[in-house]
């Protein structure tokens, strides 16, 4: 038996080595940055689509630089995934289109999203799912509800839960940073009163993502968060997470120095994509001396990898750009 077995792994070896077959070239997951200028990483950009290499499409805390359900990168998508509620990653205002108006610097947002929200403005166009931990998703299922759509379509998956997407099993884990929802995604009285009090709705604690995609790779998106101590016990221990995108915009997150920290003694992954500059990192697609990106990419000590709006990157099951970075 153990022979025979032998005999089966063999061949099968022989057969991939002459069709030059290997998981990098059947089974990536690419992932693409929209942001506001194509080629570039700017102020505000956060958007991504991850793509499982089943087809099933994830957009993750669309912001500002998705121009709404219009926006032509957009093409089909699965599920919505937010990380919080404030408006540079549920989408307040929009960019009219990529590319369109405004600096890297300073892009302009001409497109107002309130009270819907980006999110749901993209959901109910795409029939798509919104998965979110806390108590986000009754906020969405009752903004689809309002507007004609599906609530069932916004789901929840809190912090130890998973649930799937396709061939994605998705979870969400803790971030530190805050979560309130403004009075202007708040339709009548109540959000007027929250605004005049200074005050934002409840909706729980803010959340990261770890997503295992169907060729095996784990990847963690942080979320805006401080340093955690799941970064290591969850992210790490637990689910052994290959890839991370980490937001380094300082001030509202970790900065550049305390996010490598976290990569090189929290989460160990093989590689990252930097987000949430909160500046314009790039000039041409290089990357800008002196930046939070340059910082950060000199204090981690795995491969960074810039979120150049429009350019796919595919990453195989180990965590490994093998194209596109
Ligand atoms: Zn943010």
């Amino acid at each position: 038996m153990k022979d025979y077995r032998f005999k089966l792994v063999a061949a099968v070896a022989v057969l991939a080595a002459l069709t030059g077959f290997n998981s990098a070239d059947a089974a990536n997951v690419n992932i693409t940055p929209l942001g506001a200028h194509k080629g570039e990483f700017c102020h505000l950009d956060r958007a991504m689509i991850l793509e499982d290499p089943d087809g099933t499409r994830l957009l993750y805390d669309p912001g500002r630089t998705v121009a709404g359900p219009e926006d032509s990168r957009l093409g089909m998508i699965d599920a919505i995934l937010v990380s919080h509620m404030h408006g540079d990653h549920v989408g307040d205002k929009t960019i009219a289109a990529e590319g369109t108006g405004g600096e890297c610097a300073k892009p302009n947002f001409p497109n107002n999203a309130l009270p819907n929200t980006n999110v749901v403005n993209i959901a109910l166009a795409k029939n798509a799912k919104i998965v979110s931990g806390s108590e986000m998703p009754k906020y969405f299922a009752s903004k689809l509800k309002a507007l004609g759509g599906d609530p069932t379509n916004s789901q929840l998956v809190r912090f130890g839960a998973s649930r799937k997407v396709g061939g994605v099993t998705i979870t969400t884990v803790p971030a530190v940073h805050s979560n309130g929802i403004a009075g202007g995604m708040i339709e009548g009285e109540l959000g007027e009163l929250l605004n005049a009090a200074g005050l934002t709705a409840y909706a729980g604690p803010p959340t990261g993502y770890v997503l295992t995609f169907s060729n095996g790779l784990v990847a963690y998106l942080s979320g805006d968060t401080g340093v955690t101590a799941e970064q290591d016990t969850v992210v790490r221990q637990l689910y052994n997470a290959k890839l991370v995108v980490m937001n380094i915009g300082d001030t509202f997150t970790t900065g550049p120095k305390e996010a490598a920290w976290v990569i090189n003694n929290l989460v160990k992954p093989a590689s990252v994509i930097a987000s949430h500059a909160n500046q314009p990192s790039t000039k041409n697609g290089m990357v800008i001396d002196g930046t939070r990106l340059d910082q950060f990419m000199k204090a981690v000590n795995v491969p960074v990898h810039t979120p150049l709006s429009g350019n796919t990157m595919s990453f195989n099951s180990d965590g490994n750009c093998v194209t596109g970075c």
